[in-house]
């Protein structure tokens, strides 16, 4: 039986709607629309591209977008004087730095610099801590992204064994730990693991997040397993991600296409950090003005 698709770009236009209707519905009550800074140091042309369209996603949902250029020969102190003046503005919500940075401009430690209240990638440290405790905060988007498409397609994951391929900070990592958050049986794979196919066959839900094309084959997939694929590759065949999708297909009860699955979601789920982030600062906010004033 061919496995259910996955459609991440419905699931995103729904999370970006309710999104929009949630940021309308603050504004019409007189709050200031949440507001999401980017900083793009240099000229990349694919970072150019992920930024462009995050700042145009902000303007569909009522988001307030503040596009911060930089040139590419910039010193650290010019990217932390910038994150520190967003880091202070009330008019920000979020923040981030958009990556890969150019050689010589440590990514850790500018991450480092920006407010965890408006790390809205979930990347600084006490954002991992956080989800590392099990406590509340903002999660990375890509690995929120995948956690959102499977509640959406009413996979269980209390109990089930989910295996994460790949154990980067940005995908893996977190995406395990937000898999065990949920009461999964958490495996992580990556470039040393013993029979990759053998561990990645006992999953329930398979997470394919390691950057080489089409490394999934059938035989590391257990029939009717829910399958995630968050690989983006090009190449001569243009855009493939890390499952080989259509014999994979064939053996899985659900996928996640490459491009159409995750890929959608990683931005519709920033949109949902900054109004989350935004929604926070102002109760908090009022939380210290009662403080403040007793009432
Ligand atoms: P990364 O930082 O390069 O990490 C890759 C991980 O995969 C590492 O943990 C590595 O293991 C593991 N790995 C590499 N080759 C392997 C192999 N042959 N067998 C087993 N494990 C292997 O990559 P990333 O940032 O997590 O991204 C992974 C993929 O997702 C990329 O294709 C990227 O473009 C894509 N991505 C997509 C989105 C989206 O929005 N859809 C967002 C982010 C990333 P070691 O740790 O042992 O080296």
């Amino acid at each position: 039986m061919a496995a259910t698709v996955i459609d991440g770009r419905a699931v995103a236009q729904e999370v970006r709607a309710d999104v929009a209707r949630r940021v309308a519905e603050r504004t019409s009550g007189g709050a200031r629309p949440p507001g999401l800074a980017t900083a793009l140091v240099g000229d990349d042309a694919a970072s150019d591209v992920y930024v462009n369209g995050k700042q145009r996603a902000c303007a569909e949902v009522g988001i307030t977008g503040f596009d911060h250029r930089l040139a590419a020969d910039c010193d650290f102190a010019a990217v932390a004087g910038l994150l520190a003046e967003l880091n202070a503005d009330p008019a920000v919500s979020g923040v981030l730095v958009q990556l890969p940075l150019p050689a010589g401009l440590d990514a850790g430690a500018l991450t480092a610099l920006i407010d965890p209240a408006k790390d809205v990638d979930g990347l600084t440290a006490p954002s991992a801590g956080l989800l590392a405790q099990g406590r509340p905060g903002l999660r990375p988007c890509t690995p929120a992204g995948v956690i959102e498409l499977l509640d959406r397609y009413d996979v269980t994951l209390e109990g089930a064994e989910a295996v994460v391929l790949g154990r980067s900070q940005l995908v893996g990592r977190p995406l395990a730990a937000m898999l065990l958050e949920r009461s999964a049986t958490v495996t992580v794979c990556h470039s040393r693991t013993v029979d990759l196919p053998a561990v990645c066959a006992r999953a329930d839900v398979l997470v394919a997040a390691v950057g080489v094309p089409r490394l999934v084959t059938a035989d590391f997939v257990k029939p009717g397993a829910t399958v995630i694929d968050v690989g983006i590759n090009r190449g001569p065949d243009g855009l493939v991600g890390d499952v080989d999708y259509e014999p994979v297909a064939e053996r899985a009860g659900a996928i996640s296409p490459v491009p159409g699955g995750v890929g959608p979601m990683t931005i519709a789920m920033l949109l949902r950090n900054t109004l989350a982030a935004a929604i926070r600062s102002t109760a908090d906010g009022e939380l210290s003005r009662a403080q403040a004033t007793g009432r």
